[in-house]
């Protein structure tokens, strides 16, 4: 079983030589105990934040243990009467191969219905990431026929979504990413009514043009997933009772200052703020599942993946995440 551990905590950018792989046997099954073979391992912005030590909402990742992370993949052996080989599951089985799971820890393990969703899509737009769009797009921002919902890092697992989300409420959608061919894939293949591309705007006045000319009725919702100067061009163009969704900061992981110019504009526009963190919301999981559960094997709701090959790929997969190399959900799948 190859696994990559974290070796060093970063200062600043993290690089390779945080992390190391290192080869384990695998163990006998015991009574109750159930080996899932992971198929694809899901990387997310979240672990950059866990790669620090300061404790944040969420406990640091323990140094020379394998890397946390989201997981899809099968039921290889079991002595576990509730799974058996050949299920498909999904569950927190970290940076590795094999994950085995004990009796006690059955609820860390789902079973998944590969009929109409792909495995993978369970890591994206049908798991973590397409419920916090739908957290974010549905119980903050609350968008209603006809208002403009603005979302940065559009092109992403969680932005891709969020879009597409307020399409289907008949709202106007309009990313943010970085680059002409992310964005043309945000309005051509995803849906929405127009993306701008903030690499484009080097400063406050002409990113808020650009959005002043995408949004003529101003901005009723924003789902923010990077900071600095991208939420000042917002506020400078939000309506008054406007709601923003704080999902992420990316701009900030790695310690970089994000500073607000105008923060008086919460008040003068009476704005809504509100940040979340989707794990602590289990309660809604579930509908928003079904809805997008439903959106996917429909195709209705489009996604879009990259994915990096072999476990050892996974340390430079996801310092490419965290400088938006990803195009899409970032995996790698486990060969
Ligand atoms: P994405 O697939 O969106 O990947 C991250 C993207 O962020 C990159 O592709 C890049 O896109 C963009 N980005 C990176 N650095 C910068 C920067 N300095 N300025 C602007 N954009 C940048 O990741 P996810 O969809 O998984 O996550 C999106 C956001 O949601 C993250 O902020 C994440 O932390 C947050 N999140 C929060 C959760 C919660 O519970 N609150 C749960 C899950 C995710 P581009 O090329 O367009 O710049």
């Amino acid at each position: 079983n190859r696994q990559i551990q974290l070796a060093s905590r970063p200062t600043g950018e993290p690089s390779v030589d945080n992390f190391k792989l290192v080869e384990l046997p695998l163990p006998e099954l015991a009574e109750g105990q159930v080996l899932v073979r992971n198929h694809y391992l899901s990387l997310d912005p979240y672990m950059r934040g866990r790669m620090n030590e300061g404790k944040s909402y969420a406990q640091p990742q323990p140094l020379d243990q394998v890397m946390i992370g989201g997981t899809a993949g099968e039921v290889v052996a079991s002595r576990n009467d509730y799974f058996k080989v050949g299920d498909k599951v999904v569950g927190m089985g970290g940076w590795q191969e094999y994950q085995l799971v004990s009796a006690e820890q059955r609820g860390a393990l789902q079973k998944v219905d590969t009929t109409h969703i792909p495995l993978s899509a369970y890591l994206g737009a049908v798991g973590m990431p397409g419920v916090t769009a739908w957290y974010g797009l549905v119980k903050i921002i609350n968008p209603k026929a006809g208002e403009t919902v603005v979302v940065s890092a559009a092109s992403g697992a969680v932005g891709g979504a969020v879009g597409q989300l307020a399409k289907v409420r008949g709202a106007r959608a309009v990313g943010l990413a970085g680059g002409p061919e992310k964005c043309r894939q945000v309005v051509e293949e995803l849906g929405f009514d127009a993306c701008i591309d903030y690499k484009q705007h080097r400063d406050l006045k002409s990113l808020s043009a650009a959005l002043k000319a995408e949004c003529p009725n101003g901005i009723d919702g924003y789902f923010e997933n990077v900071g600095g100067m991208i939420l000042d061009a917002v506020l400078l163009r939000a309506n008054a009772f406007s709601r923003v969704a704080m999902c992420g900061m990316i701009s900030g992981y790695n310690g970089e200052p994000i500073p607000m110019q105008y923060p008086q504009l919460i008040l003068t526009n009476r704005m809504k703020i509100e940040g979340f963190i989707v794990s602590e919301h289990m309660d809604i999981w579930p509908e928003a599942l079904k809805e997008l559960g439903t959106l996917v094997a429909t195709k209705k709701l489009k996604y879009r993946e990259t994915v990096a090959e072999g476990i050892a790929a996974a340390p430079e997969a996801f310092l490419g995440l965290l400088k938006g190399k990803n195009f899409g959900k970032q995996l790698v799948k486990l060969i």
